[in-house]
């Protein structure tokens, strides 16, 4: 059973409940298919330009967190034929933020979590 923590983006709040990303890490699925299981630690919003991620990340860890995702809306959009890497999601510099958190932390961190585009293979800082 891995613990794991979702940080989502503050452009997509207020449309999206993260029921895709509860039923991947439930269901061990998309970004979260290396589990045999995973729980969720928690989940916490980051907002522009990601100064408080740190911050966040290191709370998510003390409260067990194993491994913290990155929803995928971060980095990839979805399109006419589902979701797709190009011209990428919200935030312009996910990759930057993803490498302080597991600086900071120790943690993987995993960028991405549902709906991953086709042909995409989650990237795992560890
Ligand atoms: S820094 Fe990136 S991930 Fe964080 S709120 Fe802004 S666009 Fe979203």
């Amino acid at each position: 059973m891995t613990k794991t923590a979702l940080i989502r983006c503050e452009k997509n709040q207020d449309r999206c409940p993260l029921t895709g990303c509860f039923t991947a890490m439930a269901d061990t699925k998309e970004g979260f298919a290396m589990y045999d299981q995973a729980r969720p630690a928690g989940v916490f919003t980051c907002r522009c330009p990601g100064d408080n991620v740190v911050d966040l990340a290191k709370i998510l860890k003390s409260k067990g967190a194993e491994a913290i995702h990155f929803c995928t809306c971060t980095f990839a959009k979805k399109g006419g034929s589902g979701w797709e890497l190009a011209p990428g999601g919200f935030c312009d510099h996910i990759d930057n933020l993803i490498e302080k958190v597991h600086q900071a932390t120790g943690l993987a961190c995993v960028k991405g979590s549902a709906h991953l585009p086709e042909g995409y293979t989650p990237q795992i800082w560890r």
